[in-house]
């Protein structure tokens, strides 16, 4: 069993997927184009906003947004402290100082209430000014949105939707990546929707941010290429990924985000054996849809998660553990980062997640068999 299977994807789309690529072949042109334009205007209309503006990856995405807002030194940035490290990696990149806030334990998004807390001590313990909050859809599931947006529009921040796992995911009608003042995703492969290679995009309602990052994400270019009016960087989709992305995105929308939808109801069934011994399985709050980046369980305290992964190694059932350290422990952020409240909801997470595989190309037959590896735990 794959732990998220691409070769099944490619499988169903090849026709479509290598015609696209063969199209940019034969026109010897890999940079730019009309690929590039149509995918950030098909990505707009899913995503309904008025822009959005394709780069090379998930990571230069978020960097995107902070460059465009002038976030910098001086400058807090919350992060929740519970997800992979690029969403609190380019806070310092950029100069500024970024603050760890713990989860929500039964959903693993951000805690309002912690956000709240560290808004404050930062203000009364810092002379940082709190600048933005970067709000992540971890594991597909869109973070406590209009919460945080009220934290943000109180304290004056800037809200940065890192929807690089929720792309796909719902809140009401209204679609992950819509909701920061800018939001961003990514197209790595094994993400809700992937390219082959690397891959990323952000998106806003606003014009003025919209032209700088694209100002910024080729060399600070001015009216042309060769008048660079700013310092910026060299981020952009390849023209072959944005093809391949196009194909890609009709799949998604087309059935790809209901069909692992389907998976995961699968799997609530053929898991709530777990509930009675101990384990968590996933929480999806009413009025929202998860795209499932992931579908992880939580080990009963005490189990050994290293041992329940070789067992299901042993049966052919891959797991990852994601994430087994909080941000704020990442040796990297040593003396970088803060943490007010010490994150004790994300420590003991990273203790204790699991991730099973997942995707939308899993069959029932599939699910009842990891369910059958953990029922002979
Ligand atoms: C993958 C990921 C990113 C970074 O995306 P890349 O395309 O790998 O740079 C950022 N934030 C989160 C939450 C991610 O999962």
């Amino acid at each position: 069993m794959e732990f998220r299977d691409l070769k099944a994807q490619y499988a169903a789309l090849k026709p479509a997927v290598d015609g696209a690529v063969g199209a940019v072949l034969s026109s010897g042109r890999f940079i730019g184009g009309a690929p590039v334009a149509e995918l950030e205007g098909a990505l707009a209309d899913y995503v309904a906003v008025a822009h959005c503006l394709t780069c090379a990856n998930g990571t230069d995405a978020l960097e995107l947004a902070l460059l465009a807002w002038g976030v910098g030194e001086g400058d807090a940035v919350f992060v929740p402290d519970f997800t992979f490290f690029s969403s609190g990696e380019v806070v310092p990149l950029v100069g500024a100082t970024p603050v760890f806030v713990d989860v929500d334990p039964a959903t693993y998004n951000m805690d309002p209430a912690s956000l709240r807390r560290a808004v404050a001590w930062v203000r009364e313990n810092t002379g940082l000014a709190p600048k933005a909050v970067v709000a992540v859809d971890l594991f597909g599931l869109p973070a406590d949105l209009p919460a945080i947006r009220e934290v943000c529009d109180g304290e004056g921040m800037f809200l940065l939707e890192d929807g690089a796992q929720g792309f796909g995911g719902r809140i009401g009608e209204a679609r992950a990546c819509s909701f920061g003042d800018i939001s961003t995703t990514s197209f790595f492969p094994a993400k809700p929707l992937g390219c082959y290679g690397d891959g990323g995009a952000v998106f806003t309602d606003d014009d003025g941010w919209d032209a700088l990052m694209r100002s910024i994400a080729v060399h600070g270019k001015g009216t042309m290429k060769y008048d660079n009016v700013r310092l910026g960087m060299n981020s952009r989709l390849d023209t072959l990924q944005a093809a391949v992305l196009s194909v890609k995105l009709e799949a998604f929308a087309g059935y790809e985000v209901a069909d692992v939808n389907r998976v995961a109801a699968w799997y609530g069934e053929a898991l709530s054996f777990l509930g009675a011994r101990g384990w968590g399985l996933p929480l999806v709050p009413d009025g929202f849809t998860s795209s499932w980046a992931q579908y992880t369980v939580k080990v009963p305290e005490g189990v050994d998660r290293g041992a329940v992964q070789a067992t299901l190694k042993d049966q052919g059932v891959p797991t990852m553990v994601y994430y087994p350290r909080p941000m704020h422990r990442q040796p990297a952020f040593d003396g970088v980062g803060l943490c007010p409240d010490g994150c004790p909801v994300t420590c003991e997470l990273c203790g204790r997640v699991l991730s099973l595989p997942m995707g939308p190309y899993m069959g029932r037959d599939d699910v009842e068999r990891v369910a059958a590896a953990l029922e002979a735990l």
